[in-house]
């Protein structure tokens, strides 16, 4: 592997920019203009040169093959933020032949190199793009490895089952009877209970990586994008006293109390003959079907029989007009009801993610349902059958961690990671 350089901060000004290079010869590169650096994992406060050249005073440091995160030699250059002293070392790192990473890279070689599964690396990836505690929080238990100590049980579990199964299946070429050990399908129950649970736990853990959607719904002129407005407490929707002029559906971004919710302003479901219109109408429907949750949001308390699943939120608007009803009144004038609103809303949404996995990207759970598969309704079998389905449930965990078949999946999931990762 060639040797790679990158700028591992954000490019711009700041207090420290961090230069990384990684590959055979990275400590080379820095003691090239840092002078001697003696020991691994130490830090050097030098003066960098480019010749006789004073280029910045930096912290270098290196970490040996085998001790960094690529897991190949590293160098580190902690300079001071300005670009243009970043811009000097990359020239002079690149007028030696280093060549600038790709997105993604020192990732990816710390995959190739065996220093993280693939499991790891999408909570990476999760973790540098969580904005809220919630998804800090699940993306911290899959980057430290929290998957991989589960599958690595369920693995022994399966080693486990299979050499019991090839034991009775030895026997059997010596006539002493095939029957598979009662302890086999003692282990599999108990392989298969695990799966379910953290299959079960999916939908709430991908609920938190992705965040939940929350569509405002209710005739034209109910007050929806102005509910959004007070919430967002800036103007993201256009408010307009002429019915139907939230033709495209505006979402606003939150963080509620940790979880990353979108609020949906959906166009004003109504009848009309205005083709553009209905078109929007049409839309916001199914948005709004697809949503987490609805907010049926009228004068007078009255919803959507179409639109209205179990568990919405009825919600009366502009209560400061008064006009009776049913449902949660709020105001988006005053402000009446919305904190309510909003701790109602996170009520709901938090009861669908008691029980989250660590299980959160679909990849990851198509790998654990297959090894389900491969360990339903197997009493019957012979061992011979037995034992090749135990095989394929152990390829499908070492897929979920990247052992096999990685290759298909690296290119989509570094495409989202920065330079410098
Ligand atoms: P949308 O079509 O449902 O998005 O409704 P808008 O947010 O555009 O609001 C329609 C009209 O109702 C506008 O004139 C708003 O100023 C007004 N409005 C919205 N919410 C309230 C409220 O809570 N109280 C009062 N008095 N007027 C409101």
């Amino acid at each position: 592997m060639d040797l790679i350089f990158a700028e591992a901060t954000p490019p711009g000004r700041g207090g420290v920019s961090v230069v990384r290079i990684s590959g055979s010869g990275a400590r080379a590169a820095a003691e090239m203009m840092a002078g001697p650096l003696p020991s691994p994992r130490q830090t050097y406060l030098r003066s960098l040169r480019d010749g006789d050249e004073v280029l910045d005073q930096a912290l270098v440091i290196w970490f040996a093959a085998g001790e960094s995160f690529t897991g190949e030699e590293v160098a580190e250059l902690h300079l001071h933020g300005a670009p243009v002293i970043v811009r000097r070392v990359a020239e002079l790192l690149r007028g030696r032949g280093l060549r600038a990473a790709e997105a993604g890279e020192f990732t990816r070689r710390a995959f190739l190199n065996g220093r993280m599964d693939l499991a790891e690396i999408e909570g990476l990836g999760d973790l540098l793009d969580a904005e809220t505690e919630a998804q800090r929080q699940l993306a911290i238990r899959s980057a430290g490895g929290e998957l991989a100590r589960k599958t690595e049980e369920w693995r022994a579990l399966l080693i486990r089952a299979g050499a019991l199964v090839e034991s009775s299946v030895d026997f059997a070429d010596e006539e002493v009877p095939d029957d598979v050990p009662d302890e086999v399908f003692v282990l599999l129950n108990q392989l298969v209970e695990g799966l379910d649970q953290e299959i079960g736990g999916f939908p709430a853990a991908e609920r938190i990586r992705k965040g939940f959607e929350v569509a405002v719904i209710g005739p034209p002129n109910a007050g929806k994008s102005s509910l959004i407005n007070r919430i967002a407490k800036r103007d993201v929707a256009l408010v307009s006293e002429i019915a139907g002029t939230t033709r495209d559906i505006i979402e606003l971004r939150l963080d509620l109390k940790g979880l990353a919710v979108t609020l949906l302003d959906t166009a004003g479901l109504r009848d009309t003959g205005d083709v553009v219109e209905q078109l929007g109408v049409e839309r916001a429907k199914q948005r709004a079907l697809a949503a987490d949750l609805r907010l049926h949001l009228s004068d007078d308390g009255s919803i959507y029989q179409d639109s209205f699943i179990d568990g919405d939120l009825i919600i009366r608007g502009k209560a400061d007009q008064a006009a009776e009803g049913k449902g949660l009144a709020i105001s988006s004038v005053t402000g009446q009801g919305i904190d309510q609103l909003l701790a109602e809303i996170f009520d709901r949404l938090s009861d669908r993610i008691s029980g989250a996995g660590v299980t959160s990207h679909e990849r990851q759970l198509n790998a654990l349902v297959d090894a389900r598969q491969a360990l339903v309704g197997l009493e019957d079998l012979p061992p011979e059958l037995l034992a090749e389905q135990i095989r394929q449930a152990a390829v499908s965990l070492d897929r979920l961690l990247g052992r096999i078949g990685a290759e298909e999946y690296l290119d989509v999931i570094f495409s989202s990671f920065c330079i410098g990762k």
